[in-house]
């Protein structure tokens, strides 16, 4: 069937919870989030039967928004990791690939796929370049209709609650989301640049398991990256982690240069011995 092939097309995107390499232990900080999301997520999954009807529900729909860098990403990856789903990394371009022909298509296996391989978490980056504002003008233009047909997807999803699937979306530009899409995700979450006490944590996730010089200062160092994201601070340790490589490599050639120097000089004498 049609959908079978598109189906094997997005197959790359899916990781298996046993392939994705973070957890929640690798982040630094945003302890108040990583309890949040266990609980509004790895919950539901591990414990079905508590979230059977009544009040408690699976949880269907959560927005992380935020600046960039902040590990929202990461956040994601480590959810699917640890409550065992697999894990559907979906972002505009995926859908609409060439490969893939028709969007509203992919956008049907996507959804077949996940039910397939649930639990699963259908985690859409970016998510305000694809279920972005509508355009009223272009009523029939294809961002409406791939809009159009997610939302389909998800409100079946929704209307059921034993299906073990979760969507879950990060963006940069919560402002810039339709309406429609806002308020389908039960839980909005801010994933904000760290407090000066987040970048400590931070800094010590990040060097953890590094050779570091004893007495460093990371409360120093927190309080001189004020505006820094959790990216920058990365950056910033890599930056670092070069200087004693490119050290090294620096006293390697000069050891080489002198070893050179030495047969040089050697070779002189050899051929005249007077010479000093
Ligand atoms: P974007 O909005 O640009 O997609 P993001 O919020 O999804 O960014 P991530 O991709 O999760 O951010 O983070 C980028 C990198 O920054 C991570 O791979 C990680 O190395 C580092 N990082 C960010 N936040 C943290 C954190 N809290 N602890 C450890 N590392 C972090």
């Amino acid at each position: 069937t049609p959908d079978n092939e598109f189906e094997k097309l997005i197959r790359p995107t899916v990781v298996p919870a046993s392939q994705i390499g973070v957890t929640f232990d690798d982040i630094g900080a945003l302890t108040d989030i990583k309890e949040s999301l266990q609980e509004l997520v790895m919950l539901p999954l591990k414990r079905p039967e508590l979230f059977n009807g009544g009040l408690l529900k699976p949880c269907k729909g959560i927005l992380l928004f935020g600046p960039p860098g902040t590990g929202k990403t990461m956040l994601a990856k480590a959810l699917a990791n640890e409550s065992g789903a697999s894990f559907l990394n979906i972002s505009l371009s995926t859908i609409m690939s060439k490969y893939y022909g028709d969007a509203e298509k992919t956008i049907r296996a996507l959804f077949s796929l996940a039910t397939k391989l649930a639990p699963a978490i259908i985690f859409v980056d970016e998510v305000d370049s694809l279920l972005g504002q509508r355009d009223r003008r272009n009523e029939n233009e294809l961002p409406r209709r791939i809009k159009n047909e997610f939302m389909t997807h998800w409100d079946g999803l929704l209307s059921k609650s034993n299906e073990r699937i979760l969507v879950l979306a990060a963006t940069n530009r919560p402002f810039d989301l339709d309406e429609a899409i806002v308020r389908r995700f039960e839980h909005r979450i801010m994933v904000g640049l760290p407090t000066l006490d987040s970048r400590e944590l931070i800094l010590k996730k990040l060097l953890s398991k590094e050779k570091i010089e004893e007495g460093i200062d990371f409360k120093e160092l927190a309080t001189s990256t004020e505006g820094y994201s959790g990216s920058d601070l990365k950056n910033l340790c890599v930056t670092a982690a070069y200087r004693p490589v490119r050290e090294l490599i620096q006293k390697e050639q000069q050891k080489v240069k002198i070893r050179r120097k030495m047969q040089c000089k050697l070779r002189s004498q050899k051929r005249n011995p007077k010479v000093r």
